[in-house]
């Protein structure tokens, strides 16, 4: 159920930031092709859940898009739109770096001095790639934080602590310790699920919206202690 939906300018709408009342008198006075949804640009319509989640929902038919595609579309619409509630602009698809260590970033803005590039990880990727790939960001000066599809996060974990184990206890399960924390200092990653209302995971049951997440990154409490990446 997305929360967004593409406009006739071209910009994004957030339903979360409208007030019910106004919600209510957009859904009376909007007319086809005001609102386009976010996965397709199909014509959007306004919608209210049970639970008075405000979204957008597709006029006709189901959407042709595949799931995975959805979730990148959703999930970068989504960055842009909650950095722009904060007054942050975010690009979408910019490319950077030099040569021949080209990147091409889902979502890049900056805070001050600091260049920041959201990555939205729609299929499996080997954790060499994601490292290879941040390495290339740190290289430009760009700081690079991960989201997943909750679908590619086991695996992911499983690699993550493996890694952790070779570089921190010569590859063994730490000693002493019952359970250890799987994430990596040079590799922040989370996963964005999409429900009723989109959610970022940490590890655990550490949920936040969209909106606390990219607040922590952009006011740098977003870090890294023993294995975990959590809000501060
Ligand atoms: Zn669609």
């Amino acid at each position: 159920m997305p929360s967004i939906a593409l406009t006739r300018e071209g910009t994004y709408l957030d339903a979360d930031q409208v007030p019910q009342s106004s919600w209510e008198a957009l859904k009376a006075a909007s007319v086809m092709g005001d609102f386009l949804m976010p996965c397709c640009r199909a014509p959007a319509i306004l919608k209210t859940s049970l639970n008075g989640v405000q979204f957008f929902a597709h006029l006709a038919d189901e959407c042709a898009t595949a799931p995975e595609t959805v979730w990148h579309r959703e999930g970068k619409s989504l960055v842009v739109a909650k950095l722009a509630s904060m007054g942050i602009d975010c690009a979408e698809e910019v490319t950077g770096g030099l040569a021949r260590d080209t990147w091409e970033a889902d979502t890049l803005f900056r805070v001050g001095s600091r260049t920041v590039v959201v990555e939205l990880q729609r299929s499996y990727q080997h954790l060499r790639d994601y490292i290879r790939r941040q390495e290339r960001y740190r290289r430009s000066g760009v700081e690079c934080y991960w989201l997943t599809r909750p679908e590619n996060i086991r695996t992911l974990v499983k690699a993550t602590s493996r890694e952790r184990m070779k570089r921190e206890w010569g590859g063994k399960f730490p000693p002493g310790q019952s359970s250890f924390s799987p994430l990596l200092p040079d590799f922040p990653v989370a996963i964005l699920a999409l429900g009723e209302q989109a959610e970022i995971h940490s590890l655990g049951l550490v949920r936040n919206t969209v909106e606390e997440w990219l607040r922590a990154i952009v006011e740098q409490r977003y870090l890294y202690n023993d294995g975990r990446w959590d809000i501060r």
